[in-house]
């Protein structure tokens, strides 16, 4: 069994000295144990965070697919532990989960070992960091990259949040496990890992322009990942148990990533936002949307065309000018509310706050544009060219198009229109903007 992907101080608890940014970057994972029989590593790691009495947290589905197996590592090692296995199908990340997680979870259990990818993985991490105690999580499926993440993607009050919660103390994750997920739960996590493109590039453009904290270490180690996880990604889709674990290794990274960077960039931008977007008109009006990393997917191609576009527009400042001086807040927000339902609210008041719209910031960041352009250009260059993106994502059998998830060309372009109002995070929706050019683009 093999402990720890490479690099080996993904696990290094006091951080790592970067020698691109000269910060201390912190990770916040201790183990990852990613291999055959990974689970068998279980009472060794509990003893070592200091658990004799741990509490299992699973749906039906991830309760057959690893939780049956973690629970008999545990009694045959003679651990004493509290199992919970949620009933309902496909429960939704949101306050009855969690309340149902601390109703359940005992006092007196002393670590929470979360068994399956998004939800489940989500609401340990909320568990563990309210009782603080050691979160374990036994990765289901390589279906996002939340994994090492510190926070927990969650539905409050009926609006989508991203909530601080914990980086896991372990992933465990067995390749034959992860390798028999449903198959479009892995190319939703390649799909996560495609979207590094574009937040790679995104993250160097908002660098340059908006002045945002970016680490060549930390960019360096997302785009090995991404790498790792195209070449494994055939494969893992083909029930290869060895590439399904790459695949697995390359998210775990990436969630890393966003610890070490203390912020999401690495790991997500603009094509975030449109499934963002997406995923809250679910919730506001039940209008159709897949798994994350899917969206994520289609969004990045879309993305990657939509820089192609304009890497062939010459920028012109008169346009730019009119078009943000056209800007009307009201109409803004009217049309923000039609289109979000209540999640609307979260980003006027945003809005209140940063000031993106305010027309002496725009004239600065436009002057920037304009000096900047051929640095811009030459990150879009970086880009993979979306025709070969589009014939990876054929061939790995991930949709090309949002037509093809049942969202309607109307709503994938408002997705696209309204991506930028997310937060106040320079991604192409506001670059695009800042040109005058949002409404030729959608
Ligand atoms: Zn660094
Ligand atoms: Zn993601």
């Amino acid at each position: 069994m093999k402990l720890n992907p490479s690099p080996a101080w993904l696990t290094e608890r006091d951080g790592f000295l970067c020698p691109s940014c000269g910060r201390r970057h912190f990770g916040g994972l201790r183990d990852c144990a990613i291999g055959e029989n990974a689970l068998s590593s279980l009472p060794v790691l509990l003893k070592k965070y200091g658990s004799v009495k741990p509490f299992v947290l699973c749906d039906r589905n991830t309760f057959a697919a690893a939780g049956e197996k973690a629970v008999s590592v545990l009694a045959s090692a003679g651990i004493p532990y509290v199992l919970h296995v949620v009933e309902r199908e496909r429960p939704a990340p949101d306050e009855r989960i969690v309340g149902e997680a601390v109703m359940y979870c005992p006092a007196d259990c002393d670590a929470v070992i979360a068994v399956g990818s998004g939800v489940l993985n989500d609401t340990g991490k909320i568990l563990a960091a309210a009782r603080k105690i050691p979160d374990l999580v036994v990765g289901t499926a390589p279906s996002m990259d939340g994994y090492a993440s510190g926070t927990s993607s969650m539905e409050r009050g009926g609006l989508k949040v991203s909530l601080p919660s914990k980086c896991p103390d372990a992933v465990i994750a067995e390749p034959e496990i992860l390798a028999s997920a449903p198959v479009h739960m892995i190319r939703s996590g390649i799909g996560d890992m495609l979207a590094k493109y574009v937040s790679l590039a995104e993250w160097k453009i908002a660098a340059l322009l908006v002045g945002d904290f970016y680490c060549e270490t930390v960019a360096d180690l997302v785009r090995e990942a991404l790498e790792i996880c195209v070449e494994a990604g055939p494969a893992a889709v083909n029930g290869d148990g060895d590439a399904a674990a790459k695949v697995t290794e390359g998210l775990v990274v990436s969630g890393l990533a966003m610890n070490y960077a203390g912020i999401s960039r690495p790991a997500s931008g603009m094509e975030h936002y449109i499934s963002h977007i997406l995923d809250m008109r679910a919730l506001a009006f039940g209008t159709p949307s897949d798994l994350h990393g899917i969206q994520c997917g289609i969004a990045t191609l879309e993305v990657v065309r939509a820089y192609e576009k304009l890497a062939k527009i010459a920028p012109d400042r008169e346009k730019a000018l009119r078009h943000a001086r056209k800007f009307d807040p009201e109409q803004w927000k009217a049309d923000l509310r039609e289109k979000l339902g209540p999640g609307a609210e979260a980003m006027i008041r945003g809005e209140e706050k940063e000031g993106k719209y305010d027309p002496g910031k725009h004239a600065a960041r436009l002057e920037k544009i304009l000096s900047g352009w051929d640095g811009i250009l030459s990150v879009i260059a970086e880009l993979p060219p979306s025709g070969e993106l589009e014939a990876f994502m054929k061939r790995i059998g991930h949709p090309v198009s949002f037509a093809e998830i049942g969202v309607s060309e109307e709503d994938a372009r408002d997705a696209f229109r309204l991506a930028p109002d997310i937060r106040d995070k320079y991604v192409l929706g506001r670059l695009l903007w800042d040109l005058g050019l949002t409404e030729e683009f959608c």
